[in-house]
């Protein structure tokens, strides 16, 4: 090569080596997300993902002790400045109007919402009563509403569009044997979802939802009477249960909160500028699979 020539290489190239030993910019840096159910498996893995991204993050959760514990836990590892939490029932109009006045006090605004607060309670339907019925709408589709309409009112003042994320379920789109309410109240979210897509639009606020399959590892509902009930349906225990979710993706992989929290990431961050109202299965490859 000639002189010259070698010498713009050379320089080009360590150019290029200190730029890759620079850090990359944190694609959530500067934003502010409130997480519904913040305390439970889904929900601090996802606020752990978006913390790493350098957004900060106000949880939120019905149960206090687990909240403090999620809060130091994360606050550990990010810092005290960029976690704060709020005790609240989704399923309260007053709480949760205070819950968005907190984040604007706490962080100065909000940006992102994850509303993934939930339950899983179900039954045969002739032994659906309306108790359980009403505490399914109450806090998965109710509770949806209530802090997405509040959400919509903090963002649209803002000016700044944002980004909206339902983590919902894979059983509201595809039935589940005796578990009718929660299956009505997930595809109610999830069509929620996809109003307030078409009215955020306009206003730059996406709306988008995460599926998960079942997530057997580090969530709560499973340790409860929905584990009973799911192991009395199908007749077999936890380990059963995780097997046959397994053996019915098309991946023959398990879901963990981890893979979750990669969705929600996803659409909180620009990578998904361009995509509203949409969905996406977080499932192994369940939900389009006819293996049953
Ligand atoms: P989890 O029980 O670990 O977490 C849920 C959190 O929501 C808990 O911390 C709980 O205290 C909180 N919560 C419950 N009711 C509330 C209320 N009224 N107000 C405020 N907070 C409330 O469960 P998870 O697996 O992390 O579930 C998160 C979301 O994912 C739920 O909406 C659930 O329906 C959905 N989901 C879970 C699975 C799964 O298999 N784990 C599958 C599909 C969908």
């Amino acid at each position: 090569l000639p002189e010259q020539e070698a010498f713009d290489i050379e320089y080009w190239l360590l150019e290029e080596a200190k730029l890759q030993r620079m850090p990359k910019p944190k694609s959530l840096a500067g934003r502010i997300a409130l997480v519904t159910g913040g305390a439970g498996g889904i929900g601090s893995a996802t606020a752990d993902r978006m913390l790493r991204e350098g957004a900060c993050v106000l949880l939120a959760d019905i149960d206090a002790e687990a909240l403090d514990r999620t809060a130091q836990n994360l606050s550990g590892r990010h810092g005290r400045d960029v976690v704060r939490t709020v005790s609240m029932n989704v399923t309260k109009e007053e709480e949760v109007i205070a819950a968005l006045a907190h984040a604007a006090a706490e962080f100065g605004g909000i940006d992102i919402l994850v509303s993934n607060a939930g339950i899983a309670s179900s039954a045969p339907v002739e032994q659906t009563t309306l108790e359980l019925w009403n505490r399914n709408m109450d806090i998965l589709s109710t509770g949806y509403f209530l802090v997405s309409r509040e959400t919509f009112k903090v963002l649209r003042a803002q000016g700044m569009g944002g980004s909206v994320i339902f983590v919902a379920s894979k059983n509201g789109l595809a039935a589940s044997p005796n578990a009718s309410a929660y299956c009505t109240a997930k595809a109610a979210e999830i069509h929620l979802a996809r109003c307030l897509a078409l009215e955020g639009a306009e206003a730059g606020i996406r709306v988008n939802v995460v599926n998960p399959d079942a997530v057997l590892r580090g969530s709560k509902i499973w340790s409860g009477e929905w584990l009973d009930q799911r192991a009395s349906t199908y007749k077999t225990d936890k380990e059963g249960l995780e097997e046959m979710y397994r053996q019915r993706s098309m991946l023959k992989r398990s879901v963990f909160p981890e893979d979750i929290a990669e969705g929600v990431y996803f659409f909180a961050s620009d990578l998904s500028s361009k995509s509203t109202g949409n969905i996406l299965n977080v499932d192994a490859g369940n939900v389009q699979a006819f293996t049953r």
